[in-house]
């Protein structure tokens, strides 16, 4: 922990230090310039974009559509055009670039400044930020957009260390990439990530084992090309689209679920209704109806659509068996879905080889390869697509102290606290953004950034036209809405599976992370909070 003091001139002070430079860091910078704020951004990549630098794997693309995922000002999107209706990892770079141009933003960031410390220093009202480089300021406030996958999650198999040959986690794939070409490659884990890496390993990998303990339920991506022609006439609409995304529950604008009850419809009414999701693709099946994910009758007609179309597309039963079982794990949409184009099909090839671990666990990794409970399989490269710690991992993963002297590790030991997702009690001038027990991950990453983001940046020229140079998180107000996230998780059927939502994927940390009833009541609740004088926070 630092021991410096604030011996400074307050015009070395800064108005706020943000942390990261994803969409949510960047917007911040943005608005808060805008206002008139001192600003800075620190970030420990070697360039802007978040996830997007660190996640730039062979197939890494998002799964939100186009014009979903990317900000809704006219001066940005009137000149960008996407060519692909899901974009992949490189097209995104290129946009933050474009981003970055237009808005001028990198004057004020600080890339490969990895923060090790924040200290409140509870006199002065100022926090102490400290990066691993010594590099240090002074901030009246601190804003962590640290986004959810900040810190991997790595398997602790025995020997995970010995393996000689290139080994790599997706989330911190070599920025010079990696040639899989004619490699026998071994991919750990089947999430989204793992869908994507295994889509494309397949096509030049000479043989590609996929360690599989659940089913991904993967929904049909259907992407296309995107031609300017297109877009110019998309973007005719775009001011209509991005008033609808920010009011919409998930942040995709054009996903509405059917609001009728599933199992009051006739089989070809509700049908017809799964078949246009369906080919609508992206996330338009994961809630076909409004009670999909709180129904388990309705859940299960909806896993059944899913199991029989993607059993259709597998050729040997025992496969389809453990890609897309009769019955269902868990409720279907539960745990997030991901989006696939040749996912199924990889496991007709002849080079793919599918290792259930439930039947043959991995027992440790060799120096060349993996040995389950029954056999060695022999690697030149292994990935593991194994997650992240998700939402808290990266906020706690340093050290945070507020004005008891606890870090937020420690404060957050027997489970997370927050006043709606945005702040900590005992944790002064400190917003977090895209941030455990607000919507997060059921939320459209630029939608949050801006409409979560907006809140904040309010917030601030707030306190700034009062004359206040203090906020702080109520403990009471943070305990109600504590009680309230698992109220409105009960109400589903999420709580059912064991997902990294509820943080099931870490040793030792299970809660529920996520705000699970729509950004827009999330809104609604950090709105009336601003209604009331920010009822839930203290103000000095
Ligand atoms: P991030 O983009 O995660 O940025 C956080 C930044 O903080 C990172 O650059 C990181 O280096 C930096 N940082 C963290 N800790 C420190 C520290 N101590 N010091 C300095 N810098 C630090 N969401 C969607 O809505 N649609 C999608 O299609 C989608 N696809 C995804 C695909 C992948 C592979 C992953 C991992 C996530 C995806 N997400 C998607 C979620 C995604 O996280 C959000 O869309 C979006 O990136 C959130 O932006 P952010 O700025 O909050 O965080």
């Amino acid at each position: 922990m630092s021991d410096a003091r604030p011996s400074i001139a307050s015009d070395e002070v800064l108005d706020a230090l943000i942390i990261g430079a994803g969409f949510s860091g960047l917007y911040q910078l943005y608005r808060l310039r805008q206002q008139g704020f001192k600003v800075r951004l620190f970030e420990a990549g070697a360039n802007l974009g978040g996830i997007w630098h660190w996640n730039c794997y062979p197939g890494a693309r998002v799964d939100s559509h186009v014009p979903n995922y990317e900000f809704s000002m006219e001066e940005l999107w009137r000149d960008w055009n996407w060519t692909e209706r899901f974009p992949a990892w490189d097209e995104l770079r290129r946009y933050f670039d474009y981003v970055d141009g237009k808005l001028d933003l990198a004057r004020d960031v600080r890339l490969r400044t990895r923060v090790t410390e924040a200290t409140f220093d509870t006199d002065n009202n100022l926090w102490h930020i400290v990066s691993e480089d010594g590099h240090s300021v002074w901030t009246r406030f601190f804003i962590a957009c640290t986004g959810f996958a900040a810190k991997a999650h790595l398997p602790d198999f025995p020997g995970i260390n010995d393996f000689t040959g290139p080994c790599y986690h997706t989330g911190h794939w070599p920025q010079e990439g990696l040639d899989m070409t004619d490699q026998r490659v071994g991919v750990i884990g089947t999430g989204a990530s793992g869908v994507q890496v295994i889509q494309e390993a397949g096509k030049i990998a000479s043989q590609l084992s996929v360690f599989q303990r659940t089913p991904n339920l993967a929904l049909p991506m259907q992407q296309r090309t995107l031609d300017e022609a297109t877009q110019a006439q998309m973007k005719e609409h775009y001011p209509e689209i991005f008033r609808q995304r920010d009011q919409s529950d998930g942040g995709l604008f054009d996903i509405v679920a059917d609001k009728r009850s599933t199992l009051d419809l006739v089989d070809e009414e509700r049908v017809a209704v799964f078949e246009r999701a369906w080919q609508q693709g992206g996330f338009h099946f994961w809630f076909p109806f409004s009670d999909t994910l709180s129904d388990i009758e309705a859940n299960k007609l909806a896993y059944n659509f899913w199991r029989d179309k993607t059993r259709a597309r597998i050729h040997d039963p025992t496969l389809a068996e453990k890609l897309a079982p009769m019955e269902p794990r868990h409720p279907f949409g539960t745990k997030r879905p991901s989006l696939e184009q040749w996912y199924y099909e990889v496991f007709n090839q002849d080079n793919v080889t599918l290792v259930d671990v439930n039947e043959q666990p991995i027992e440790s990794i060799t120096t060349t390869g993996v040995q389950t409970a029954e056999q060695h399989y022999d690697i030149d490269i292994l990935i593991l697509a194994t997650g992240f710690d998700a939402g808290t991992g990266g906020l706690t993963q340093f050290e945070i102290r507020g004005n008891t002297g606890r870090t937020l590790k420690e404060t957050w030991a027997n489970g997370v606290k927050t006043q709606l997702g945005l702040s900590v009690p005992t944790f002064p001038n400190m917003f977090m953004l895209y941030g455990p027990q607000s919507p997060t991950a059921f939320w459209n990453g630029p939608t949050s950034a801006e409409v979560q983001g907006d809140w904040v940046v309010e917030c601030l020229a707030y306190l700034r036209d009062k004359g206040l140079t203090r906020i702080e998180a109520s403990a009471a107000a943070a305990e109600q809405w504590n009680e309230h996230m698992d109220q409105v998780a009960a109400d589903t059927l999420l709580p059912l599976a064991k997902s990294w939502y509820m943080g099931a994927n870490i040793p030792g940390k299970h809660q529920q992370l996520l705000f699970h009833f729509g950004a827009s009541e999330y809104m609604d609740y950090c709105h009336e909070s601003v209604a009331n004088g920010y009822s839930g926070f203290e103000l000095s």
